[in-house]
């Protein structure tokens, strides 16, 4: 090995991208320093995503390209979904790859990592036996200002098309007393934005004698001095309580946006994909946000094209749309995975039908953003400073309802904005950003 470095490239989810802070972390514990091309590094790990097709050839077209590598000594690790997807079939596929660990593994990640070091050559990490979650000290976070913390890891539905309960195991959350102490010691250490994670934050079980279910959590981490800021991801609508829209009516820092997953607007489909909540439990939830005390932006993920979905279901979603005037959303033409319980279902939808409905479905949301950010056009909103866009001379601001602001103005060539938080006019909008003029520095 070439000294001790490393270099990882992460695909997929912020899931993913959490973990990898957390692996950077275990691996600068124990001497590795990373570096910024493959070619350079002893050591090349991929955290890898299998949730679509596409998303899972990508790493092994990467390991193709460094096959030759291998013999000079280099060392190849492949993390996460696809690992524990694929398993000991790597080896086969790619034989010049020394590690495969899923990532219920990663507690085992220093002693697997001891093994690799010490020359053996399959090491591999993939029960998905375990009730622990992979908490560590270690964690080498990205962002000077915004922090991940994951708060329960895993899934125990079964959505028809997901490969996630098969690539991250069983549900398991994280004692809460480990989350606020984590929340608390990044405050001190000047994060003000916490972003709590998992495939299912609502189903959260404190495994803590205090018990508290994600609202009260939810609420407490609100109020730790020092956090302007927390937001949530993903959210199931079936375990979408009242509660919770309640625990962010009652503490301003809790971010104005809900990201709430509905994947179709026809319950015929919700039941083929057996999402546990009909199209009317999924509006009565939209109500709840739509009537709360604050203006919460609400955005949504959507599958096209699932075995069965007929051109008057895709209209029911399309009727979502226009009913609920999602802030953004993410689209997703069906991708059959393996394992998933939908590969048994007939009825296909053509490759190219499947198309013509995403690009009907983005369409539509287009004009909705469209027509939905130029109402902000003249109010002053305010946003944490997370970059710079030097080219265009701006700002990169994120409002609490997680739309970009990018602004001129004061301080641009002065002492840095970043991490601050600062009250913008908004002067011109477009589909997916808005631009403005600083007002004040909060
Ligand atoms: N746990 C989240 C939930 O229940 O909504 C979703 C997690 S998944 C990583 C993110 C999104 O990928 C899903 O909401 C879904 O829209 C999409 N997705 C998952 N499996 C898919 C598949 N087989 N084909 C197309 N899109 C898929
Ligand atoms: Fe996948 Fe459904 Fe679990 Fe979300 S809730 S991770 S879509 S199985």
């Amino acid at each position: 090995m070439s000294g001790k470095t490393f270099y990882i490239e992460t695909f997929g989810c912020q899931m993913n991208a959490h973990d990898s802070e957390k692996v950077i972390g275990t691996l600068m514990d124990r001497g590795y320093s990373q570096v910024e091309r493959p070619e350079d590094a002893g050591l090349v790990l991929y955290n890898t995503c299998s949730i679509r097709d596409k998303a899972e050839q990508k790493v092994f077209h990467r390991l193709q390209q460094f096959q030759r590598a291998a013999g000079k000594g280099k060392l190849f690790a492949v993390l996460g979904c696809v690992a524990q997807q694929e398993g000991e079939k790597i080896f086969d596929r790619a034989p010049h790859v020394g590690l495969v660990a899923g990532s219920a593994s990663y507690t085992r990640l220093g002693e697997m990592l001891g093994r690799l070091e010490s020359g053996e050559r399959r090491v591999t990490g993939l029960s998905l036996v375990t009730d622990e979650t992979f908490d560590t000290p270690f964690t080498r976070r990205d962002n000077p200002h915004r922090a991940y913390i994951t708060i329960i890891e895993g899934c125990d539905k079964s959505c028809a098309y997901c490969v996630v309960p098969f690539t991250r195991g069983p549900e398991r959350s994280r004692a809460s007393h480990s989350v606020m102490a984590e929340t608390r010691r990044l405050a001190g250490q000047g994060y003000s934005e916490i972003q709590l994670l998992g495939q299912n934050v609502n189903s959260y079980r404190d495994p803590s004698h205090a018990r508290w279910d994600f609202a009260t959590l939810l609420g407490r981490v609100a109020e730790i001095p020092g956090i302007c800021r927390v937001r949530y991801t993903t959210s199931h609508p079936r375990d979408f309580g009242k509660d919770i829209v309640d625990a962010m009516d009652a503490h301003a820092t809790i971010c104005d946006h809900v990201h709430l997953p509905v994947q179709s607007g026809s319950t015929r489909v919700l039941a083929a994909m057996d999402r546990l909540y009909t199209r009317e439990d999924y509006d009565q939830r939209i109500a709840w946000l739509k009537n709360a005390r604050r203006r919460y932006s609400i955005t949504t993920d959507i599958i096209v094209g699932f075995p069965g979905e007929t051109e008057s279901d895709f209209e029911e979603t399309l009727d979502l749309l226009d009913a609920v005037e999602y802030d953004s959303l993410f689209s997703f033409k069906y991708s059959p995975r393996p394992n998933t319980s939908a590969l048994s279902l007939g009825d296909r939808i053509p490759e190219e039908e499947k198309q013509r409905r995403l690009a009907i479905l983005q369409e539509k949301q287009r004009a909705i953003q469209i027509r939905r950010n130029a109402e902000l056009i003249g109010s002053v909103r305010e946003v944490l400073v997370e970059g710079r866009n030097q080219a265009l001379e701006q700002w990169i601001g994120r409002t609490s309802d997680n739309r970009t602001l990018n602004f001129a103005g004061a301080g641009a060539n002065g002492p840095s904005l970043l991490g601050k938080y600062v009250s913008v006019r908004v002067t011109r909008s477009g589909p997916n950003s808005l631009v403005g003029e600083s007002v004040t520095v909060v």
